[in-house]
């Protein structure tokens, strides 16, 4: 650390380089601090790197789907597919100059505090250990896959693998196909594989609420208009009806006996009844909890694959995977030649497996030893100058997470603001403030739609919604202005005592 100009020269770490560690990345450039972003891939981009499956879509609309302040006319459609988004933040990385800050194929195994020093120590995978005052931990929710526990599952003879691990050399042409899982990206993979597999089988443990959405694809002169006038992008971005959607779908969460979650569950309803013409199948893929407690499916296209002749929709149990295919709980084989596990993420990982270690020696795994948790989703006691983007508690639902992070970013900034101008040392929220705010949460999770009986990985480990449990509005606000009172910050490096 360094004083000059009586602005203190902080030195960021920031953990990972997807959508949220770009971001941060970016903001640091332009304001001329000192950072260094940690990869532990080849690549940045995140999920939009991890995922390659056949479908892969953003079913926010593409141009909700940037940073606001770096508009993109070149999408190729109204939702645009994963490659195109991970092209978007590779230019947006390079056009921002922040690609040279990024150290690729350089994992951070290790965050331990010291208190004498009131720095993060950083254990790299290369052996190094670097030194740090801020640590970003922008290490994305959902980027461990969840592997299946089915018996069986290695002796498959064909090609098996997570949808997040997609191999090229899986045969998929004129193959005999199954997919296991019916979340979003189950759904997509069976919209994308049906006119290429001989035949497709969707394993569907439970059935899901079917969104419909408008799907068209921009013509040339389309982008055009774009880039002459970006005010075309903005009236997409901040479209009435697209926001209106968004406080109609936050509302639904909060309020499980209003009139948005019924609209909602009437919309999709409508679209199971007027688009599946057999009406066995039409009871195959009918819902039997409510609507939003799982992750909605935003499809324009889902109910027309499994029409297809050669799509079957599987909803009896699996008993155990064969060498030759599924056998399922009724006895009969389902052949195939490959099998995708499209079977979700541990979405209680956060930057871990990284160890985290703050004050006295303090370690995350044991504070979230019952549930991951951060104060307002950003901060936690005993770990000062520490931040997390898109972290425990915070928002998750059909609309972009680039919004959420970079209203945290702005929360955190504040937080910063003292630091950085040499007034304190550290920041973290007291114990007092993290409490009652996880108890409100707590309360009010359980309240809201995704507790409401279904199984979805908005649940933890007890049971309890993890997320936010409030509105946008709600959390636009809190973000906008943390409240200071709730934060200790220390001008030397001694322990403090938090309350
Ligand atoms: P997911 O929503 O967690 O769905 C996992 C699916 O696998 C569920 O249908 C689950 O069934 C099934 N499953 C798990 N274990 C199983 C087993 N042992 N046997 C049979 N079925 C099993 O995972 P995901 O589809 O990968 O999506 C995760 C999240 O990624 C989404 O919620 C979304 O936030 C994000 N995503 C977003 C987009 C987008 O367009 N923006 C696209 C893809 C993913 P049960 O429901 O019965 O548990």
């Amino acid at each position: 650390m360094s004083i000059q100009n009586d602005r203190r020269h902080l030195r960021y770490a920031v953990v990972g380089a997807g959508m949220a560690g770009i971001l941060a990345a970016i903001k640091l450039k332009q304001d001329g601090e000192n950072f260094i972003v940690y990869e532990k891939a080849e690549r940045l981009g995140g999920t939009w790197r991890d995922n390659r499956y056949p479908g892969l879509t953003c079913d926010v609309p593409a141009h909700a789907y940037t940073y606001s302040f770096e508009p993109y006319a070149e999408w190729q459609a109204y939702y645009a597919k994963g490659e195109e988004i991970r092209t978007y933040f590779e230019l947006t990385a390079a056009k921002y100059e922040v690609t040279p800050h990024i150290r690729f194929g350089c994992e951070v195994m290790s965050c331990v505090w010291q208190d004498e020093e009131a720095v993060w120590l950083l254990g790299l995978s290369t052996g190094e250990s670097v030194e740090a005052d801020v640590v970003i931990a922008a290490s994305g929710v959902l980027h461990h896959p969840r592997m299946p526990d089915i018996e069986g599952l290695d002796g498959f003879a064909g090609d098996v693998f997570h949808s997040a691990r997609w191999q090229d050399e899986a045969r998929i042409d004129g193959a005999r196909v199954g997919v296991v899982g019916n979340g979003s990206t189950g759904v997509q993979i069976i919209t994308a594989l049906h006119d290429r597999a001989e035949a497709l089988v969707h394993f569907q443990r439970s059935p899901q609420w079917i969104m419909p959405v408008p799907y068209f694809r921009y013509s040339e002169e389309e982008r055009a208009a774009f880039r002459r006038d970006p005010g075309l992008i903005d009236a997409i971005r901040y479209d009435k009806e697209y926001w209106a959607n968004i406080h109609r779908f936050t509302q639904a969460i909060t309020h499980v006996d209003g009139p948005e979650i019924a609209i909602i569950e009437q919309l999709c309803l409508d679209n199971l009844e007027n688009s599946v013409r057999d009406p066995e199948l039409k009871e195959k893929l009918r819902p039997n909890y409510r609507a939003a407690c799982k992750r909605l499916i935003y499809s324009w296209c889902y109910y027309d694959a499994v029409q297809q002749p050669n799509v079957t929709v599987e909803r009896e149990g699996i008993a155990r995977i064969e060498p030759e295919g599924v056998r399922l709980k009724d006895g009969r084989l389902q052949p195939l030649d490959t099998l995708v596990l499209a079977t979700g993420f541990q979405a209680d990982r956060f930057i871990r497996p990284t160890q985290v270690l703050g004050r006295n020696g303090l370690s995350l795994d044991d504070v979230w030893s019952t549930r991951p948790t951060a104060y307002y989703a950003v901060t936690i006691p005993n770990f000062p100058n520490f931040f997390m983007l898109n972290g425990p508690t915070g928002p998750v639902g059909n609309f972009s997470l680039i919004d959420i992070a970079e209203r945290q970013w702005a929360y955190v900034e504040q937080l910063l603001a003292p630091l950085r101008r040499g007034e304190a040392l550290t920041v973290e929220p007291t114990m007092r403030a993290h409490a009652g705010y996880e108890e409100r949460r707590v309360a009010a999770a359980r309240t809201t739609i995704f507790g409401s009986g279904c199984s979805s990985w908005y649940l933890d480990a007890t049971g309890v919604p993890s997320s936010w449990p409030w509105s946008y509005e709600a959390f636009a606000e809190a973000m906008a202005a943390p409240i200071m009172a709730d934060y200790v910050l220390t001008a030397a490096s001694e322990p403090v005592a938090l309350s």
